[in-house]
């Protein structure tokens, strides 16, 4: 007698193979048999030939924080997610020292878009070091599978404090930050992240700490990787940051790396496309290298409060550290007005806003600031706009990815790995958890530019390959049972709406999911009829080579 028989499936095996009808059953959390089932279960389930596939592994995420109050990790389980990889871009919340909560703290609201009032309410400090916040995730449970970065800037905050965003790091520093990821990478990281991005700035806009790193530090933590044998170097890259270098890292370190944003911009569109065809080459030569795309066009609400699609611009910089009136005095004056006009003229390699006015609209008004300025400078429009409203004016622009050819172009790209949901993370900005759906509904249903089987793939064997998550991503027998039950002709993601859930009460926006019918975690339900509280959810620590 099997636990569980999903009956009359559209199987989708997670390894691009296609589609075919079929059944599906569950023993003690893993997949028993494919194809036809006969005997009894416990549990019986009629898919009515509904699409089932393989959990979608989110490799993109940054719940280091909300996990540690909210064991749902909502939204993600209910957007089909069944494992979350959390730690990107070198932003974890361990290792950290008492005395530097209020600091990582303080970066995360800046950098990620995360409340202050909320993270002080919220996360449950019962770690130091990264192995004991491993162990308080396991002791703790989760609804989903989660596998946790050693984040390189939380690492440089730990072995130099404050001066961590200030300069470069001493050898017998770079000795104890080795020191201290060869430990995590032993206790269960899934690897190395970091960045080298301008956007991101913490607190009083200075940059993140691992900004400040020079490729001798980074050559020496990824050196680790290799020592280790496992795990993977994650990366959310700078101009300044080349190619040829990082594929001196993978070279190295015989370990894969993954190059985070790719995304695309229509002011410079072959950016990203030279991206991955130095990508292409890499794997030519034998070295892993993937490019990080979206499959969701970049839009983001902001207000000049916490403008974090202007922070990183370099004319922007001289207002990070204000606040109050001097901040408000900053926005008026007309150098820096005019040093911004200037910097957003001339090209660049990598940049979330490019002054494209038509596409910054006033949430209110719905008017875009190219039609509200009518002549006027559009840059002036907005800043004057905000500061007769004390700031409040509620902007939504879409940055990045809105070229469907071209993202079409990178979704199918040999190179590419699904990326960037950034769930957990920007939570006022946006809410792109359900970007699995999304690719789904729209990439797949509607424009066709991937099948389903590939589609399915790109969200889960593929993933699980790139970071070695061993027995996952597959309907294959001895696989654990995370699974997605799907309406092929309706699966979509809902409208984003703004709640207060948060700790302290604090808004964030939230996703819907459209035609998911079920979601199983190691053999649990914990989205559908008979959806449980439980968290079935185990903490990944062994990746295969
Ligand atoms: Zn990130």
């Amino acid at each position: 007698m099997h636990d569980l028989v999903i009956r009359n499936a559209l199987l989708l095996d997670g390894l691009g193979s296609p589609p075919r009808r079929g059944d599906l059953a569950v023993d003690s959390g893993k997949v028993a048999q494919v194809g036809a089932v006969s005997g009894k279960a416990k549990e019986s389930v009629d898919a009515g030939g509904l699409a089932l596939m393989p959990g979608i592994i989110d490799n993109h995420t940054h719940y280091d924080a909300q996990i540690t109050w909210d064991p749902w990790a909502s939204p993600s389980p209910s957007l089909g997610v069944t494992t979350a990889v959390i730690g990107n871009c070198g932003f974890t919340i361990a290792p950290c020292r008492e005395k530097d909560r209020e600091l990582v703290m303080k970066n995360l609201t800046q950098v990620e878009g995360m409340s202050l009032a909320a993270l002080r309410a919220g996360i449950r400090w019962e770690f130091e070091s990264l192995p004991e916040y491993l162990d308080m995730l396991e002791r703790r449970g989760a609804a989903l599978n989660l596998a946790c970065f050693a984040g390189h800037s939380s690492i440089r905050t730990y072995v130099m404090g404050a001066a961590a965003s200030e300069r470069a790091a001493t050898s017998a520093e770079v000795d104890r930050m080795k020191a201290i990821l060869l430990e995590a990478l032993r206790a269960g990281a899934i690897g190395l992240s970091t960045t080298t991005s301008p956007a991101h700035n913490g607190e009083g806009g200075r940059p993140m700490p691992s900004r400040l790193a020079d490729e001798a530090e980074l050559r020496a933590l990824v050196g680790c990787l290799r020592e280790a044998e496992r795990g993977v170097f994650m990366l959310t890259k700078g101009g300044q940051t080349p190619m040829p270098f990082l594929e001196g890292l993978a070279a190295d370190s015989g370990r894969p790396v993954v190059v985070a944003a790719l995304l695309h911009s229509s002011t410079n569109p072959n950016a990203v496309f030279e991206d991955l065809e130095k990508i292409r080459e890499a794997n030519g030569r034998g070295h892993r290298l993937l490019g990080a795309v979206s499959c969701c066009p970049l839009a983001m609400e902001f207000t000049l409060h916490s403008p974090y699609v202007l922070e990183g611009l370099d004319s922007w910089k001289p207002a990070l550290p204000l606040k109050g009136e001097a901040f408000k005095a900053k926005l008026r004056d007309k150098a820096f007005r005019n040093a911004i006009r200037s910097e957003l003229s001339q090209p660049a390699h990598f940049r979330l806003f490019n002054g494209e006015w038509d596409k910054v609209r006033v949430i209110e008004s719905q008017r875009t600031i190219a039609e509200l300025a009518a002549g006027r400078d559009p840059l002036d429009t907005m800043l004057d706009l905000a500061l007769a409203e004390n700031l409040d004016t509620v902007f939504s622009a879409l940055l990045l990815n809105s070229d469907e050819a071209a993202v079409g172009r990178m979704l199918r790209h040999p190179c590419s790995l699904v990326s960037l949901s950034d769930a957990g993370a920007h939570l006022t900005f946006f809410n792109d958890a359900g970007f699995g759906l999304h690719l789904l509904g729209h990439w797949t249903r509607e424009l066709g530019v991937l099948s389903l089987a590939e589609a399915a793939w790109r969200l889960s064997g593929h993933p699980a390959s790139v970071f070695g998550i061993a027995g996952r991503g597959a309907l294959k027998p001895g696989y654990h049972a995370d699974l997605l039950l799907f309406d092929p002709a309706k699966v979509g993601r809902g409208p984003v709406k703004r709640t207060f859930d948060l700790p302290a009460g604090e808004p964030r926006l939230t996703a819907q999911a459209v035609g998911v019918h079920g979601v199983w975690v190691n053999g649990t339900c914990i989205v559908g009829q008979r959806s449980s509280q439980a968290l079935p959810g185990k903490l990944l620590r062994q990746f295969s080579a």
